[in-house]
């Protein structure tokens, strides 16, 4: 339909970028209605203030993106069900372990012909198997749903230094490059895959990887030994993904989402930040102590994914083909020391 609404349900780090992003090409494109509704998850700031009010009276998001100008079509809401009223285009982008709760709100809320896309990087495992936050989205809300991964570290992006994204799409290809139009800017270069699946495990697993390079890093292993681990983790990301679905294709980890993703988020990411001050504390201080002092309410995805990744091995007895997957888990929750991180590599499986 001509004049797509847009809403943003997520107003985190990634969130409030990709609110700017789409806001300034709604401003240019007449395909879509120039206000970008972005749904605040309500926090009370220090100074007693609502953050959706002083998003809307400052235009920034003073808490997860200082400093940074949405744009002014850009306007806050808090309440969920008012935010996606008339919108015809989702983005959902909030951190992985809230989207099933936003989910069972949303239902019969939306209108029928919505599209959504997500630009979350995580999955659920359910008692039937794993559940990719794309699907869950779909199935939940009776809508079809599209990805959108890629070498994006947030802040970067902000301040509009050039990157690529990689679009995941199903089947269809109309709307896949609508979703190219309302995020492509010239400094940042979106392409359209047919490969939903193998885009959003790339952005999944990056960050089970991301955490194996900040051990690396933590332990002053050098460049090598964190080249390896990349090396390594790549090779997992591609036997998962093919193993869970066969019809992930090779081509996608060739992608932004692909390698360019794991280099991005092992040298810069909040993933490799954190695992970092884990390993150079020997372990002692716990992954959720760390990201409530060093992250100040954003989110990492890396540790509950790679909890979510070891269930899935261990439920389908491919611990042993996962060796780099499984350590960072055993890592995390104390079971083994940081420096394990490169004690499994005499008994790699071999991959075909
Ligand atoms: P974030 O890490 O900044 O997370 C904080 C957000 O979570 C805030 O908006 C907060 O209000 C919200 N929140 C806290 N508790 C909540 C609750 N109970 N219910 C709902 N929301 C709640 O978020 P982000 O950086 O926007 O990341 C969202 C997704 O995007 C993640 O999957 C992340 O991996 C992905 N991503 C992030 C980046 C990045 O550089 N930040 C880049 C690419 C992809
Ligand atoms: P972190 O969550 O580790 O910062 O990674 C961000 C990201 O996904 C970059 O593409």
């Amino acid at each position: 339909p001509a004049n797509s609404r847009v809403t943003v349900v997520g107003s985190g780090n990634w969130g409030s970028v990709a609110a700017k992003l789409i806001a300034s090409n709604t401003l240019k494109l007449d395909s879509f209605h120039d206000e970008v509704r972005m749904w605040v998850f309500e926090e009370i700031l220090p100074s007693g203030e609502k953050l959706s009010q002083v998003i809307n009276r400052t235009n920034e998001n003073v808490k997860y993106l200082p400093g940074i100008k949405l744009g002014t079509n850009v306007v806050a809401d808090p309440d969920l069900e008012n935010a996606v009223r008339d919108a015809s285009m989702l983005v959902f982008v909030t951190p992985h372990q809230f989207v099933e709760g936003i989910c069972k709100r949303l239902v019969g809320k939306i209108r029928k012909d919505t599209e959504a896309i997500s630009l979350i990087k995580g999955m659920e495992v359910k008692r039937e198997g794993p559940c990719m936050i794309s699907s869950l989205i779909s199935e939940q809300l009776g809508i079809s749903c599209c990805v959108l991964m890629g070498a994006n570290i947030a802040n970067e992006i902000a301040v509009e230094k050039f990157s690529e994204a990689t679009v995941g799409y199903r089947k269809d290809k109309e709307t896949a490059d609508k979703w190219v139009q309302l995020f492509n800017t010239s400094y940042f270069m979106v392409s359209a895959v047919q490969d939903v699946e193998g885009v959003e495990l790339c952005g999944t697993l990056k960050n089970v990887v991301a955490i194996a390079a900040g051990f690396v890093d933590g332990l002053e292993m050098g460049n090598n030994t964190k080249a390896a681990i990349m090396r390594i983790g790549l090779r997992e990301m591609k036997t998962f993904s093919k193993l869970l679905f066969p019809s992930v294709k090779d081509s996608t980890f060739f992608e932004s989402c692909g390698v360019a993703d794991l280099i991005t988020t092992c040298l810069g990411g909040r993933n490799r930040r954190c695992a970092e001050a884990f390993a150079r504390n020997g372990g002692k201080r716990s992954f959720d102590e760390l990201e409530a002092e060093m992250l100040q309410g954003q989110k990492l995805q890396g540790v509950s994914t790679a909890k979510e990744v070891y269930e899935v091995l261990r439920h389908r007895g491919w611990l042993e083909l996962f060796p780099l997957f499984s350590t960072v888990h055993e890592i995390c929750v104390g079971r083994l020391p940081p420096t394990a991180i490169v004690e499994y590599s005499e008994h790699t499986p071999k991959f075909s």
